[in-house]
């Protein structure tokens, strides 16, 4: 089976992919892989974070990799916290303080429509390849849920009347983003 180096060490990102691939590939996280660095996301896009994760995995082990970024697009924000997700409250801030951010940021607003956007870089054979997916929904005017990481439980997909953080794995897989970009990725490897 082919391996892959995931260049995350978050580990519900590494479930979810794992899932989607079902034993299709074999993947491993950066810290399986024994690589022990924090690789930083400088960008002003996703596009170019998601670069910056594969090539600087690629430059250290010269096999074939992937990452993805992922960003909340809320769009009566025009657009934020995007780029920013993961620090929108401050370099050193939680989840629970970026929510809390994101809410009070939301209060008057009434258009609560919102997308995640991830993009996938994948390296294979040296050569870049870039995957682009979303998923639209709306932002909760409250938590709902204890599953997931992240915006999880703030974000309710089109089609479905609960959060991210109120479904299991497989259920949110119906509408993840994440999932649509890695069947674009599994597409893309059968191919060659
Ligand atoms: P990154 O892609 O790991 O840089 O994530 C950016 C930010 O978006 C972080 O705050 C993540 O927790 C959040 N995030 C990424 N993917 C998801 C998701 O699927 N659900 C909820 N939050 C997410």
């Amino acid at each position: 089976m082919n391996t892959l180096i995931f260049a995350t060490n978050n580990q519900n990102k590494i479930e979810e992919v794992r899932k989607i691939l079902n034993n299709q590939f074999n993947i491993l996280s950066l810290k399986e892989a024994g690589i022990n660095i924090d690789i930083p996301e400088p960008h002003e896009t996703l596009e170019a974070n998601a670069l910056e994760k594969s090539s600087t995995i690629y430059r250290l082990t010269k096999g074939d990799c992937f990452s993805e970024d992922t960003g909340l697009e809320v769009f009566a924000l025009n657009g934020e916290p995007g780029v920013r997700s993961a620090r929108y409250a401050g370099e050193k801030a939680s989840n629970e303080d970026n929510i809390e951010k994101l809410l009070r940021k939301m209060v008057d607003i009434e258009d609560r429509k919102a997308r995640f956007r991830t993009i996938i870089s994948l390296i294979i054979n040296g050569k870049e390849n870039q995957f682009e997916a979303t998923c639209e929904g709306t932002i909760l005017k409250e938590r709902r849920g204890g599953k997931g990481f992240g915006y999880d439980s703030v974000f309710m997909p089109e089609g479905s009347f609960r959060s991210f953080a109120e479904m299991t794995i497989e259920e949110k897989n119906i509408y993840s983003h994440r999932k649509k970009a890695i069947k674009q990725l599994i597409s893309f490897l059968q191919s060659v």
